[in-house]
């Protein structure tokens, strides 16, 4: 008999799903905390009813609601429901992407949803990682390994797992200055790039800038961190943002940024997959297929994905991408006319800067709801900075806090 731990229980899942659906609502029990936890590990368990009771108030109402009506700070996006669905049914079954045998949908699905978005990019394959610090790393490996590089370099407000990817690889990493936009410097790429991989962000995690993309080509390898700002290139209105980008070599994208994913969920795309693939995969004796890339077992975070552009379409999603460029651009237009506030510059993707004309950044920060805005610091000047990557996002509220905020300041 199936030991009922393993079995689908749907008592005990409804309980789940109704405390889900209670602390969405508002109605949960208040949060808890790990004081409610034992100290050591427990030598006996508890039932599974008694463990949902104890982990609810916990786990749910302690958690910040990416999608509350004023949340505005990162680029952790609320997921949609559809995904939460899809995370219960692939957690079940466990499917390991290393291996076709136990796999053998998972992979498939994760081949659809890669030929699906590729091509959108000029791109003819890859595969997913848990993020775009692993998509980087896996980028940079193929440059060194395919095109022979020993250097790499990327602007100064390039993404830390860049030159974290290259002191990995062992590759040299020349951190090049950025404009008066915080996009890297054109003027001050060095002339000799033929032993280089060239990073460029499209969208900046401090300000959202995109890099020139034409300089691909410049160097041996171009590689594209558009963990941030990739998904904007499905969009009529906004995807002329990546013009070029379809001449890339690599492209790291991290769906669970702007394309409302669950962690973990990355992507890196390569132009010819079948040769990045060929220089980043492993073979061992137990495997049927050859390990590509750099995680070993991992699962499949394609099915949520793929599960959301079944149910919107390109058009919902874009629908959902330019809502919140709409919401920042409307963001920006109430700081940039209020002279209690300094606009740094007009938002590139969605992530806004500014700072108030007195007092300091992170003191009026202090007195923000703290899901509405984060800091970052530019030389020497801290700003709040916000990023759009909630749809929910209610801009009045948003403002209103901002407002309130300021007039106590003042
Ligand atoms: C978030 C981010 C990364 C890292 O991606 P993860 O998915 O968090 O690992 C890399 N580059 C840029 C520009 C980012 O914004």
């Amino acid at each position: 008999m199936r030991d009922p731990a393993f079995g689908a229980d749907r008592a005990g899942l409804s309980q789940a799903l109704d405390a889900l659906i209670a602390a969405r609502g508002g109605t949960a029990a208040p949060a808890g905390g790990l004081a409610d936890l034992p100290a050591t590990l427990p030598a006996t368990g508890l039932a599974p009813a008694q463990v949902l009771d104890l982990l609810a108030p916990i786990v749910l109402a302690g958690a910040r609601d990416l999608g509350a009506p004023t949340a505005f700070a990162h680029m952790d996006p609320p997921t949609p429901w559809l995904t939460w669905a899809m995370g219960l049914w692939t957690k079940a079954y466990n499917q390991n992407l290393l291996h076709p045998d136990v796999a053998p949908v998972a992979r498939d699905l994760e081949s659809r949803v890669i030929d699906w978005l590729a091509p959108l990019f000029g791109m003819d394959g890859g595969h997913l990682t848990a993020g775009s610090t692993l998509a980087n790393l896996t980028a940079l490996w193929a440059a060194r390994d395919l095109a022979g590089v020993t250097t790499v370099a990327a602007s100064a407000d390039a993404h830390l797992s860049i030159a974290k990817s290259a002191h990995l690889l062992g590759l040299e990493f020349i951190a090049v200055p950025v404009d008066a936009r915080a996009a890297l410097a054109v003027d001050a790429l060095p002339q000799d790039l033929t032993r280089t991989a060239l990073v460029l962000t499209a969208g900046t995690t401090a300000t959202g800038a995109i890099d020139d993309l034409g300089l691909i080509g410049r160097a041996a390898w171009s590689h594209i961190d558009a963990a941030w700002a990739g998904p904007l290139r499905l969009s009529a209105r906004h995807g002329a943002l990546l013009d070029g980008i379809e001449r890339a070599d690599s492209i790291a994208i991290s769906p669970h940024k702007w394309l409302f994913q669950p962690k973990d969920c990355g992507m890196i795309l390569f132009r010819d997959s079948a040769a990045a693939h060929a220089a980043v995969s492993f073979n061992g004796a137990y495997l049927a297929a050859p390990n590509v890339g750099l995680q070993g077992s991992r699962g499949a975070s394609a099915v949520p994905l793929l599960a959301s552009l079944l149910a919107w379409g390109r058009d919902g999603l874009v629908d959902r991408l330019d809502r919140t460029m709409a919401a920042a651009a409307d963001l920006t237009d109430r700081l940039d006319g209020d002279p209690r506030c300094h606009l740094w510059r007009r938002p590139e993707s969605a992530i806004v800067l500014w700072r108030p004309a007195a007092g300091d950044s992170a003191g009026l920060r202090a007195r923000l709801p703290v899901e509405s805005a984060s800091l970052t610091t530019l030389g020497d000047t801290t700003y709040l900075r916000h990023v759009a990557a909630n749809p929910n996002a209610d801009v009045d509220q948003v403002w209103a806090a901002i407002d309130h905020a300021l007039d106590a300041d003042a």
